[in-house]
């Protein structure tokens, strides 16, 4: 591991946090690149919580995601972005060939304080299987649209589609775009 690829200015460095984890931390972004087999070992030892659904009041996301895609520390391909449970938790950025994870400065101890870190995978059940299977398939389809595109015009098409998953009306916008061509 070597220079940030979040931040492109840090350098990853290996970091053992106070509750044990090993990872590789950016010390400009504060970004934590995480080794999913260590992770596993690491949850292991933890005690099971209960992972709410909902951060409690007064505990704010650590800031808004990063927009652009980003590439795995290790092997440098784009990493895939999914939800660590449903509603509005963060969205964490996993590399499928590493098996690696990364998360941005203050996302782990945003994680933490809702009680989500220990469930950032749920990565040996069967929904883990079913989503990473979905993943490489999304994986693929991603790398052929960013050939077909190029860098510039991928990372902005990325953030039309991320707007437009937000929008209750987003049918409509669709066959508005539709009609475009
Ligand atoms: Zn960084
Ligand atoms: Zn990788």
């Amino acid at each position: 591991m070597s220079t940030c690829t979040c931040c492109h200015q840090g350098q990853l460095q290996p970091l053992t946090l106070d509750n044990g984890l090993f990872v590789y931390a950016c010390n400009a972004c504060q970004g934590y690149a995480l080794d999913i087999a260590t992770y596993l070992d690491w949850r292991r030892e933890q005690p099971p919580l209960q992972a709410s659904p909902h951060a409690p009041v007064g505990i704010q996301p650590p800031h808004a995601d990063h927009r652009h895609a980003l590439h795995c520390p290790a092997c440098q391909r784009l990493m895939l972005k999914y939800r660590v449970h449903a509603g509005d938790s963060p969205s964490i950025d996993t590399c499928l060939r590493c098996d690696c994870i990364w998360l941005d400065g203050g996302e782990w101890d945003y994680l933490q304080a809702i009680g989500l870190h220990t469930s950032l995978t749920a990565i040996s059940t069967a929904a883990w299987q079913a989503r990473r299977a979905q993943l490489t398939v999304n994986l693929r389809r991603a790398e052929q649209d960013r050939e077909q595109l190029g860098d510039e015009v991928y990372a902005q098409a990325q953030q039309v589609l991320a707007w437009l998953q937000e929008q209750p009306e987003r049918k409509h916008i669709l066959k508005m775009l539709h009609r475009l061509n």
